[in-house]
């Protein structure tokens, strides 16, 4: 069998890599050869996982150097490895929206619409009979906190709890202490630089012929990012000139009150967009978003469908 590359998506969260990490080792487990690499370096938090379970951060790549890759925590092409539609694509597995995605020939295809890859990868671990590793479900408890917000974002699913509940215990961690220590560690933003912020989180969209970036951050106090605003509007304004972006959307969330204040830049008719989306108006390019903590839920399908 021909060696594959498994990858979560570029500007990597701890769910990308650790996704790519536990189907990498069950696809193993079952014959397949295939290594899990990364898109990208580390974010702080994915950092303190890896820590935390002593575990290496895998290979970094920007192109496939295999004919055949699995896609974990993600399918739109411009989120992949800059090669993906010279390669094939064999399995994926995520909770993402389906765009931007075509293949030549018949895949495995795994998409369920949970809080997290690794709740789907714990669920195919289930059917096939198969140990999760103390270390590996570590990483998996890791990356369910981390993409629900330790359960409160509204993504979570029955699923997700269960696959939380059931990996602590597996990893021998009480998930609620460890979570929050975890998705704090993840809002060390004093130490990064403006230019590291927008680009820590990026994801970019085709919206009906827009192209729409919205990037997020975590923080438990708003106000104290916030003193950051012009140093983070000249950051962004250089990214959408050198990457052509219509709108341009940072979400600064706390994850304490599950609140988000976010800055926004774009053309009058994104703006516009954006306004009608969300029954707001933007003033001094920031707009408050209550209750809003999910970029994937509460904002993409959104502003997608008014595009
Ligand atoms: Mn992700
Ligand atoms: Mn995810």
């Amino acid at each position: 069998m021909t060696k594959e590359l498994v990858f979560g998506h570029k500007n990597p969260d701890t769910d990308a890599v650790v996704a790519a990490i536990s189907y990498s080792y069950f696809m193993n487990q079952q014959g397949f050869d295939t290594e899990a690499v990364a898109l990208g370096e580390p974010n702080e938090e994915t950092k303190f996982v890896f820590d935390k379970f002593n575990c290496e951060f895998p290979r970094i790549i920007e192109t496939a150097d295999t004919d055949a890759v699995m896609l974990v925590d993600h399918n739109e092409a411009q989120q992949s490895v800059d090669n993906i539609k010279d390669v094939e694509v064999t399995h994926v597995v995520d909770h993402h929206r389906i765009a931007n995605f075509e293949t030549a020939n018949p895949l495995v295809y795994h998409a369920e619409p949970l809080g997290c890859t690794s709740t789907i990868i714990w669920k195919l671990f289930n059917q096939e009979k198969i140990e999760i590793p103390a270390e590996i479900a570590g990483l998996m408890m890791s990356a369910i906190i981390s993409d629900t917000l330790l359960l409160k974002s509204p993504t979570t699913t029955n699923e997700d709890k269960a696959a939380l509940e059931s990996l602590a215990k597996t990893a021998g961690i009480d998930f609620e202490s460890y979570g929050l220590e975890m998705l704090k560690a993840g809002t060390n933003l004093a130490s990064k630089s403006a230019k590291e912020l927008v680009e820590i989180d990026a994801k970019t969209f085709d919206m009906n012929g827009h192209k729409v970036r919205i990037d997020q951050v975590n923080t438990v106090d708003i106000e104290e990012t916030l003193e950051r605003q012009s140093e983070f509007e000249a950051a962004i304004k250089e990214e959408m000139t050198s990457e052509n972006e219509n709108l341009f959307i940072l979400l600064i969330t706390n994850i304490l009150t599950s609140d988000t204040k976010a800055i926004i830049i774009g053309d009058d008719e994104s703006i516009a967009t954006f306004e009608k989306t969300f029954n707001t108006k933007i003033e001094n390019n920031i707009a408050f978003l209550p209750g809003v903590v999910s970029r994937k839920k509460q904002v993409v399908p959104q502003l997608n469908e008014n595009f």
